[in-house]
């Protein structure tokens, strides 16, 4: 089976591809469509990680390098619906017209590594292109294996970015770690606080 794994990033792809090859697949490439990724030079960290990756295990590797950012933000704030299903139709739609063109019998996601994606959405529009251009899809739930990928990732020293590709994304990262911030200051206030108030009744009583 010639397979092509459509992949988001290189630490999403080393679980992945350890599972896909005890499953049987020998003949995988690895594919690179991701005008999601902003801005411009966390693109460009993400490709060269993958390329480093694909050379270490020994993967083929094919980049379809085009990126537009005016063209995907005015594509996806104009998409009526979620804003990831956009995306995932944009990037997997384009990976499996490759498969297609190209002799593949079949195709699958890094995406579906990561508890972060919207795992059920994406499984539904891989299935939705697999019918639509007649091209096997081939699920596993890789979520059980992503923490091990993860540490397979810094073990082999790759760069790990901290938000899943767009610029919202980012943001909402960004706003997600101030506010876990936040709250642990606020964790730590109260049980300064409460040490204090149990030193004093202590002194009091004595
Ligand atoms: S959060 Fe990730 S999957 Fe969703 S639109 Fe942004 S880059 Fe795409």
């Amino acid at each position: 089976m010639k397979l092509l794994m459509h992949t988001c990033c290189a630490p999403c792809s080393t679980y992945v591809i350890k599972k896909l090859r005890q499953e049987g697949y020998e003949d995988i490439t690895s594919y690179w469509f991701n005008p999601n990724i902003q801005p411009y030079d966390e693109y460009k960290h993400r490709l060269e990680t993958l390329k480093e990756y694909t050379t270490m295990v020994n993967v083929s590797l094919v980049i379809d390098d085009y990126y537009n950012l005016k063209e995907f933000l005015k594509d996806v704030s104009n998409f009526d619906g979620i804003r990831c299903e956009y995306c995932y139709r944009r990037r997997l739609e384009k990976a499996v017209i490759y498969a297609k063109e190209n002799g593949y019998d079949c195709f699958t996601t890094t995406l579906l590594v990561s508890p972060y994606q919207k795992h059920d959405l994406l499984k539904k529009v891989c299935e939705e292109l697999s019918k639509e251009y007649e091209i096997e899809f081939i699920y596993y739930d890789f979520r059980e294996g992503y923490y091990e990928g993860q540490q397979m990732a810094k073990d082999a020293g790759l760069y790990r970015q901290k938000y899943c590709g767009c610029i919202f994304s980012r943001d909402e990262a960004e706003m997600q770690r101030d506010e876990y911030k936040k709250q642990e200051e606020e964790r730590h206030k109260k049980n300064r606080e409460e040490q204090i108030a149990n030193k004093e009744k202590k002194y009091r009583k004595e």
